[in-house]
């Protein structure tokens, strides 16, 4: 394994060849740590990452690990825990710590490493596989199921934990381990020369972030072959089809958002990432297409993703209905990611616009103000009388699931989320998340002060001189810059690029009205609804601000009346919108909940009007069970 000695420690998906922008250097960007981002980045540290190893130990994921390295002549004692794919929890948990040790160089869990470090060397075989599943379970061999047994994104996930702990830490334990693998993987093949590919993919990533860590062309050449393999139908389809493995066609020719959504997610990052270090174009056209059928045709407002509980999938376009919306929170994540890989390589607004949706709504809505409790599905809507909390049907977010790939997600994104806000060379530098931090790139740093997203408001103070490009949100109609005398009108939807000094300030506004947003026609499970927006937030009305009497369900929107912003000093919910509208009575049908008239006809019982709360998105089931809605109907 080839090493490189001259190492600047980098963040998340760094191109190696030069993209259209290069990310910022590892610790070349700080959120503030009173921002909100800031605050979720210390409760990642300080609550989501021990919470994550406190139920790993509890689940077995750990313990797979050590009664195989442990196991005597007897062989391992005790039974395999968990799901087939538990190791990848682990992995993505240690992620997060690599790129926590990387943000702040804390030394917290030196001892843990070490164990585990010395853990996965006892329990890798001689030939570098490893797989506490596969190598712990009586009858399972190498790469026999490849469809179901996850063994590849086991794989990826591995050597996604040991590049981070790589640039975070310098750690070369981890990478050791994640090399004599991928140098197995690399070499798969299934008997015909073909390689052997997985039925849930993530590996495409791992081995282009390897080789750009190391330098070794050969895991690029091994992601492309994974990218050219999949979709020729050589996984088994079995009961899920070949949709669902992503194997139904090739990589080249699937324009259209389908199948699982964070496989699909998964795979999209990956294929712009293998475009990212070997420039196919084909590969970057074809993400285009897939890019806007996902964004465009199958997205939640709250940038959530699959609207379909079955396999956990994407719906036909504009089928997005909001209480039976899967939308995993892996989903957002992959779409984040996916989106950072396409801004990388085209410097459009639209991605970082949609990175931007998702963190500040379905991601964050995915995480309690504790740190400590998930959502694995995101619906936009939940009924009185919604009983159950389980995986796919939430009434409040559980500590931890039987199949926990969400809580160790978030863990990981959270750790490495200043490496996504900004991007720069030795002549300017972009800045893409507007949030309240310090990002320097070679030539030029810039201070961001702003109460964004809760505030428009943003003042950025220069270090050093070049270009500076700011991107504009699509929302921000009516924004201005303000520098000394000067006063612009700017463009929303794009970047603004100007000339900057040492020492020049410059005030942003980005007018931030409450503003009513209807979807699509075709969008008809929310149709005759409107939902409100605030600048990147998205607001949904919950029982706990309702009066006594008064469901959820009651509530019509006058959309012709004013909407008050309220600023308050709390953490949980810092701005709050109140709209009004009306109460209408509940009428209870005869035995079915359907009656002849219309809604407004003059024998219903008279509504009642009322003013009412809506809260971020985000903030909602913070204060135990109960209704929510995102989209309201009108009067
Ligand atoms: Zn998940």
């Amino acid at each position: 394994m080839p090493l490189e000695t001259e190492h600047v420690a980098q963040g998340p998906a760094v191109p190696r060849r030069p993209a259209t922008l290069t990310p910022l250097a590892l610790r070349s960007a700080e959120l503030h740590p009173q921002s909100p981002l800031g605050r979720w980045q210390s409760l990642n540290a300080a609550a989501t990452i021990p919470h994550c190893l406190e139920n790993l130990e509890a689940t077995g994921a750990v313990q797979n690990f050590r009664r195989l390295a442990e196991a005597g002549p007897e062989g391992p004692q005790g039974k395999f825990a968990g799901p087939w794919f538990a190791d990848t929890d682990l992995y993505k948990t240690l992620e997060a710590i690599g790129w926590e040790i990387g943000r702040t160089g804390t030394a917290t869990w030196n001892d843990l490493l070490a164990e585990l470090a010395t853990l996965m060397e006892k329990t890798q075989a001689e030939d570098g596989y490893l797989n506490t599943y596969v190598q712990g379970v009586e009858g399972e061999e190498p790469f026999a199921h490849p469809d179901y047994t996850h063994e590849l994104y086991s794989a990826g996930h591995l050597i996604q934990a040991a590049v981070a702990l790589h640039r975070g830490r310098q750690d070369r334990r981890f990478l050791q381990i994640a090399t004599r693998l991928a140098d197995f993987v690399a070499k798969l093949d299934d008997g015909e020369g073909n390689p052997i590919i997985d039925g849930h993919p993530e590996v495409e990533t791992a081995l282009v972030e390897l080789y750009r860590e190391t330098g070794e062309k050969d895991y690029l050449t091994a992601a492309e072959r994974q990218i050219d393999r999949r979709g020729h139908r050589s996984l088994e389809p079995g009961r899920f089809g070949s949709l669902y493995y992503q194997d139904h066609l090739p990589v080249r020719e699937n324009v259209e958002a389908l199948g699982h959504s964070v496989r699909q997610l998964y795979l999209a990052a990956g294929a712009t990432d293998v475009y990212l270090e070997n420039g196919d174009e084909s590969l970057l056209r074809a993400m285009e297409k897939l890019w806007d059928s996902a964004f465009g045709t199958k997205m939640y407002i709250t940038g959530a993703h699959g609207s379909r509980h079955r396999d956990e999938a994407y719906g036909d376009p504009f089928e997005l209905p909001p209480d039976r919306a899967y939308a995993e929170t892996c989903a957002s994540i992959a779409a984040f990611q996916w989106c950072w890989r396409m801004l990388l390589a085209t410097g459009e607004a639209r991605y970082a616009e949609e990175m931007e949706r998702a963190l500040f709504n379905g991601i964050a809505a995915s995480t309690s103000h504790t740190g400590k409790a998930f959502f694995y599905s995101n619906p936009l809507q939940l009924r009185t009388g919604h009983e159950g909390s389980d995986e796919d049907s939430p009434s409040e977010r559980l500590p931890w699931y039987g199949c926990a790939c969400c809580p160790p997600n978030i863990a990981r994104l959270i750790a490495s989320l200043q490496g996504y806000v900004a991007t720069g060379t030795e002549t300017g530098l972009q800045l893409h998340l507007l949030h309240a931090g310090t990002y320097a790139a070679p030539g030029l740093s810039v201070t961001v002060e702003t109460e964004y997203p809760y505030d428009g408001d943003i003042v950025l103070t220069a270090v050093g001189s070049g270009e500076l490009s700011v991107r504009i949100p699509a929302w921000a109609t009516g924004a201005t810059a303000e520098r000394g005398d000067n006063r612009l009108s700017l463009e929303s939807g794009q970047y603004w690029r100007t000339e900057v000094e040492d020492g020049d300030q410059i005030r942003l506004t980005l007018p931030m009205p409450p503003t009513l947003v209807r979807a699509d026609d075709r969008v008809d499970a929310v149709r005759g609804s409107l939902a409100v927006t605030r600048g990147p937030l998205v607001f949904a009305v919950e029982q706990a601000d309702l009066p006594t009497g008064v469901l959820v369900e009651q509530l019509h929107l006058d959309p012709s009346a004013p909407i008050t912003v309220e600023r308050v000093t709390e953490d949980l919910t810092p701005v709050r919108l109140r709209l009004s509208g009306i109460a209408r009575p509940l009428e209870p049908a005869l035995y079915a909940p359907y009656s002849t008239g219309t809604a407004t006809s003059e024998d219903s019982v008279s509504p009642t009007s009322i003013d009412f709360t809506a809260i971020p998105y985000s903030a909602w089931a913070n204060r135990g069970p109960g209704a929510m809605r995102v989209w309201l109907p009108v009067l």
